[in-house]
């Protein structure tokens, strides 16, 4: 089956335009974009609009787009997460090719740079304390004051530059500062700090440096080393734009890159914050960053969601230039939208009802038909068991029914998908009064789900054989949160007691034994699951991906 994307028409807007025109007027002879995460915990939904978006101009514009890992900060930075990130963007379908790429590759080259600003009068080695360097830094609306130490010589800042450089002093004793302007109206021009003091272990550079580069410093550098043509990042950088092209302008690179601004993904009960979100794991609230409730990659794919919905709901949701926050309910709409077309059929009973048909024969069972897509034919069909003990859901019976419950009930006939009409003759309880097993009859010129006569019946239910259903622990998720807008200053408040809900005893149909983890299937008529990749041998555990019930469909059309 063709991925439902590669259909889609070519998306527009406001980036995509800068790069059309950029290749029109001949600034560019190709475009080149980069993904730069910093590998301090695994990706989440809100990098999966920044990869498709950059990875996604780079394929339509014939370019291509690096991968970089921002690793400035040797403390949180891990190759866990170094690994995972790597896994996660070829999941969602993107290639890097050869253009792996880390900040650390040029610490040599920004440590050059810095003495470049340094011989120019550019920057300055300040022994201020943090707070010192805080209290001095003025407002919004007050201007900062220059350092004690703003004016020291060329020389003396080149040598006590290299004494940092060489491990003389303790974290923190120094830093380097670029020298702009303390009362600029751009707290980020306040002379920010280019360089500091890290005694600490790198994962790629090991012990090689025990000064580490700003963020700032870094970013933009990387960018004109590696011929970056548009840096595409989200909104919170708009004010340091003008910090970055003052290192382009003030720094011999060899490439002028544009950085562009787009609004970050926010979505309605979720958090999207490594912060948080490492809390959460650490925490314990859930199982590991590839728990099916975090919105991270890894617990998307374990949860069944093809990466194909993650595509279509970023092209989807556009791109602005403001902020806002998207209703979860569309993303599940794209999950849908693609497991209904991809996702087999099968049936599975979740919370099981014993179902004896008094008169079929005793020690016999017969097989039936199913279709594995009641849309798309060339899915083919399989073969269902049906016999004298079935199992049904236990909500599909009512003993004293309202009006409008129309599917089973003592002396009512209804349709098992796929197999017969059955009829409820005798109702079974223990000594609680709790209803154990129903005893029906069915009629066997019904085979297939129609009778000859054209009686109609108003329910259709799912179904197994007992004689051959496998046992299965069912797993169905709800937001994490219980708030739409949950507060990350204050998330474990904001926490939902009910988003994991474990059903045990299942009976699934034997076919689903047979299921891969990462692939969803339709469990008839209640939703899409994806077998679990943690479960011990021969146990099996289903999580759910999402449900059947569209409810993005009728807010957008009551809207
Ligand atoms: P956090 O703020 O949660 O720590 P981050 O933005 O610092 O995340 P990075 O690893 O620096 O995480 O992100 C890599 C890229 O992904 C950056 O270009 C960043 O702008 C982008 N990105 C991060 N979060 C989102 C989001 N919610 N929506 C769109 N892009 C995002
Ligand atoms: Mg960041």
């Amino acid at each position: 089956m063709a991925e439902a994307d590669t259909l889609a028409p070519e998306a527009r807007d406001f980036i995509r335009d800068i790069v059309r025109d950029d290749l029109a007027a001949g600034r560019h002879k190709s475009i080149v974009t980069r993904f730069p995460p910093e590998p301090n915990g695994y990706l989440h939904i809100g990098h999966a609009k920044s990869i498709c978006l950059n990875f996604g101009i780079a394929q339509e514009f014939g370019g291509r787009c690096h991968l970089r890992f921002d690793d400035t900060n040797p403390v949180k930075e891990e190759q866990e997460y170094i690994d995972a990130i790597e896994r996660d963007v070829r999941w969602l379908g993107f290639d890097w090719g050869r253009h792996l790429y880390h900040a650390s590759d040029y610490f040599e080259q920004l440590y050059d740079w810095a003495e470049h600003l340094i011989r120019t009068g550019k920057a300055y080695v300040d022994d201020q304390s943090q707070e010192e360097m805080r209290a001095r830094r003025g407002t919004l609306t007050e201007p900062g004051r220059n350092s004690p130490f703003r004016d020291r010589s060329v020389e003396e800042n080149l040598d006590l530059f290299r004494r940092m450089r060489a491990g003389e002093f303790p974290n923190g004793a120094r830093v380097l500062r670029a020298k702009i302007d303390m009362a600029s109206g751009n707290i980020n021009l306040r002379d920010p700090v280019l360089y500091r003091i890290l005694h600490a272990s790198h994962p790629r550079t090991g012990d090689a440096w025990c000064i580490y580069p700003s963020y700032d410093f870094a970013h933009g550098q990387s960018d004109a080393i590696e011929h970056i043509t548009h840096s595409l990042c989200t909104l919170e950088f708009e004010d340091h734009r003008p910090l970055y092209d003052w290192f382009l302008d003030n720094l011999p690179v060899p490439s002028r890159p544009r950085q562009i601004e787009f609004a970050r993904l926010n979505l309605t009960y979720t958090i999207l914050s490594k912060r948080v979100l490492t809390q959460l794991v650490r925490d314990g609230h859930v199982d590991g960053w590839d728990d099916p409730r975090m919105p991270t990659l890894a617990g998307l794919r374990r949860r069944g969601v093809p990466p194909a919905a993650l595509r279509n709901f970023v092209r989807m949701i556009g791109l602005a230039k403001a902020n806002s926050t998207v209703d979860v309910g569309m993303f599940e709409h794209a999950i849908r939208d693609v497991l209904n077309a991809q996702a087999v059929r099968r049936m599975a009973v979740l919370r099981p009802l014993k179902v004896t048909i008094e008169n079929y024969p005793e020690g016999e069972t017969e097989e039936l038909d199913a279709l594995n897509h009641p849309d798309n034919p060339a899915s083919g069909t399989r073969r269902i068991r049906f016999g004298r003990e079935l199992f049904i859901e236990r909500d599909d019976f009512m003993e004293n029914p309202p009006k409008k419950f129309f599917r089973l009930a003592p002396g009512r006939e209804v349709r098992l998908r796929y197999g017969y009409f059955i009829t409820c003759r005798e109702v079974v309880k223990d000594a609680a009064g709790a209803v154990v097993e129903l005893r029906c009859t069915y009629d066997p010129a019904t085979r297939g789900g129609n009778a000859p006569d054209d009686r109609k019946v108003k329910a259709t239910l799912h179904w197994v054989a007992a004689a051959n259903a496998v046992k299965a622990e069912v797993r169905l998720y709800n937001p994490l949160f219980t708030r739409p807008d949950p507060d990350a200053a204050n998330f474990a408040a904001d926490l939902n007691p009910d988003s994991l809900e474990v059903l045990r005893g299942c009976r699934l149909e034997p076919a689903l034994a047979q299921a891969e983890p990462g692939i969803a299937v339709q469990f008839e008529r209640q939703g899409y699951f994806c077998r679990d990749t943690s479960a011990p041998d021969g146990h099996l555990v289903f999580n759910r991906t999402v449900g059947l019930r569209d409810t993005w469909a009728k807010v957008a059309a009551s809207g």
